[in-house]
């Protein structure tokens, strides 16, 4: 079972800092997959559960959660939900979730559980989107421990940089022990103002740090991105023809072409 199926690929979603994206990119990036035909899970990590929220479930209306997978032993696919979007499950989070940083950590492998939840659904998709919390904790570790390839929002903002170089040393960290095959998918921009000159700066800033694993495609600030969640639904289904729609669907392509995908 430790075998993966070399056709489904794993992408955590991190940022310790909050409020840079990650939750936005998760959801519209896993949409987008699902639309150009890919089977996608996206699993949502954050207690705050608003990644569930974003695809209509609200924290606490799925009865079973990640919680329940991570510490009680619930089968992965007892717990996921197809939602309104095609080839889109999501495997919602909740407030519980937020007690698991503490539970985790008297468990065996405490780090690996997550690993071991997703070995059982890797043969179901192609994608495995995972949101993570704000934190460097035992969740986010989970996710870092389980996934293939991460992918780090940076919001377009003066103290941008902050952080992430802390976030790299945690991803040098992780690699040299619990996961040697984790690769640094690369640095997406989000919320740039293209009235702003700071964009640009932190363009270069990131390009210093990240080189070429700077994804060229931009996403802009966009209104109809901030109140897609509000209704339950993924930017692709709110707002086809919205700026931020057109920018999640450039990204994916960008990431399905950089995988031999498109
Ligand atoms: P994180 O998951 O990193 O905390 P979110 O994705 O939740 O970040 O984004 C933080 C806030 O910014 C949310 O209110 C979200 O709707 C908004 N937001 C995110 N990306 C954009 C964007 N490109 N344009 C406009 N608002 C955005
Ligand atoms: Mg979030």
């Amino acid at each position: 079972m430790d075998q993966h199926p070399t056709s489904c690929r794993v992408i955590a979603v991190a940022n310790q800092k909050g409020g840079v994206g990650k939750t936005t990119t998760a959801v519209n990036l896993a949409a987008c997959l699902a639309a150009a035909g890919h089977a996608t899970l996206l699993v949502d990590m954050d207690p705050q559960a608003n990644a569930s929220l974003g695809l209509g479930f609200g924290a606490g209306r799925a009865e079973k959660q990640v919680y329940h997978v991570l510490l009680d032993g619930l089968p992965l696919a007892e717990a996921v939900i197809p939602t309104e979007v095609k080839n889109l499950d999501l495997l919602p989070s909740g407030i519980d979730l937020s007690g698991a940083e503490i539970e985790l950590t008297g468990m065996p492998d405490r780090e690996k559980v997550l690993r071991g939840a997703l070995n059982t659904a890797r043969g179901r998709y192609r994608f495995i989107i995972l949101d993570c919390p704000p934190s460097l904790g035992l969740v986010t570790l989970n996710a870092l421990t389980a996934t293939d390839t991460v992918l780090i929002p940076v919001q377009a903002e003066y103290y941008a940089m902050s952080g992430v170089a802390l976030l790299l040393n945690t991803l040098a960290l992780v690699q040299k022990g619990l996961n040697p095959e984790l690769r640094v998918e690369g640095a997406l921009l989000t919320m740039v103002d293209s009235r702003s000159a700071l964009s640009g700066q932190v363009v270069q800033q990131l390009r210093a740090m990240f080189r070429e694993r700077v994804f060229q495609t931009l996403i802009p600030r966009n209104v109809r991105l901030a109140e897609a969640p509000s209704h339950g639904k993924p930017i692709t289904v709110y707002d086809p023809r919205s700026k931020g729609a057109e920018a999640y669907s450039a990204f994916a392509a960008e990431l399905l072409a950089k995988f031999g995908l498109s």
